[in-house]
């Protein structure tokens, strides 16, 4: 097909359920078109009630405002080292910089794709071994695959070190059938236009203390005092979601099971296609484990077979991505320490994400199916 012709697939695109302009109508309605207001308390009743076990919710204006807030609530300050899952998105470690502490890199495990409990507890001893103790430990949920709660938090516990969960990519996902978001002493969630669901721009602090959320929104809303002037004896910012926003998150709430559902759906499709042939691999989910899957990624079996996939797709105008590269790849955080075992790195090489949007019809995946079957032979 003629790349002018073909309809663009994309990987992941937002998809709007039909209740997201009535909340957003209403706030204008009312006039509620500032930083706060009833869709932003109704925002966060509605994560609070979808994820139970007590969580506390304030909405914020980014998963990467979440996650840096989210060090401050743990005490992440200047000269701390942090430990970080390498293979993510950068928005998972970019916040430790803005503190003045110093991200060290952890490699992921086979089975999940996320943080290592082996490298973990190497990296751990070997920290506290140079006088240096980790004030956090974050775990990423990549792709909404749960990392192994369990063995993670075991280890946390058992050095007393904090975890940060980044949920960003997981909403609806649950490990042994408790929602992702609820494990980190703080969780964090994203709604950002290519996540499972969105406000356009947008995200969540999660936190298991009720004081820890006034916290987070005190400092989200510039730290005023109490007081009718304005009395500041801490550094504020400006990271409260606003109302409008709000209003499309909880139209987006109505949908979210559906488009976990879709988004499952789309990797039972590619699988039933695909896994037939040996040169590509899907990541399977462990006993107790349940994935969003919000985004399809295949295994190929050589990095060459994975650049000939993408531009095969690329030139049927449909978009693919190697996965993330892992952080102790990137040039920006070259001088910060790892502890590796070449797994990130080998799914970086041959690793693919595939369009994987809850809005995607049948057409799409079978025609994202036979480019990738030609190609495969
Ligand atoms: C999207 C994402 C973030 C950042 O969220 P924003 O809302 O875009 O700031 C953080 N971590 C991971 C793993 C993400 O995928």
């Amino acid at each position: 097909m003629n790349i002018i012709d073909a309809k663009r697939i994309w990987l992941s695109s937002p998809h709007m359920g039909g209740k997201e302009q009535y909340y957003v109508q209403e706030a204008f309605d009312t006039n509620w078109v500032a930083p706060l207001g009833p869709n932003v308390d109704g925002f966060e009743n509605d994560i609070q009630t979808y994820l139970q076990n007590n969580v506390h919710v304030a909405a914020l204006s980014s998963g990467t405002a979440a996650l840096h807030l989210g060090l401050k609530l743990l005490g992440v300050t200047n000269g701390d080292e942090v430990l970080c899952q390498s293979m993510t998105f950068a928005a998972s470690a970019n916040p430790i910089t803005y503190l003045g502490a110093k991200p060290v890199f952890i490699d992921s495990e086979a089975k999940t794709w996320n943080i290592c409990p082996e490298q973990l507890e190497i990296a751990i001893k070997d920290r506290i071994s140079k006088g240096k103790k980790p004030k956090a430990i974050i775990a990423v949920h990549l792709y909404g695959m749960p990392y192994d709660v369990d063995a993670i938090h075991a280890i946390a516990l058992q050095y007393r070190i904090p975890i940060l969960e980044d949920s960003a990519e997981a909403l609806g996902s649950t490990f042994q059938g408790v929602k992702c978001g609820t494990f980190g002493d703080i969780a964090i969630l994203s709604f950002n236009g290519n996540k499972i669901i969105t406000t356009s721009g947008g995200g969540a602090l999660i936190s298991k203390k009720k004081e820890d959320k006034q916290k987070a929104i005190f400092l989200a809303t510039q730290a005023r005092d109490n007081a009718a002037h304005y009395e500041h004896s801490e550094i504020g910012y400006n990271y409260r979601m606003s109302n409008i926003t709000a209003g499309i998150g909880r139209g987006q709430m109505e949908v979210l099971d559906q488009h976990v559902s879709n988004r499952r759906g789309n990797y039972d499709f590619y699988k039933s296609q695909l896994s037939k042939y040996a040169d590509i691999k899907f990541l399977e989910e462990p006993a107790g484990y349940h994935s969003n899957r919000w985004l399809t990624c295949i295994e190929t079996s050589s990095y060459e077979l994975r650049e000939e996939i993408r531009s095969a797709l690329a030139n049927d105008n449909i978009e693919s991505r190697p996965l993330w590269k892992p952080m102790h790849q990137q040039p920006v955080f070259a001088d910060c320490t790892a502890y590796l075992n070449g797994i990130s790195d080998d799914l970086f090489n041959r690793g693919l994400c595939l369009p994987s949007g809850s809005n995607l019809e049948k057409d799409d995946l079978f025609r994202t199916v036979s480019v990738i079957k030609n190609v495969l032979g």
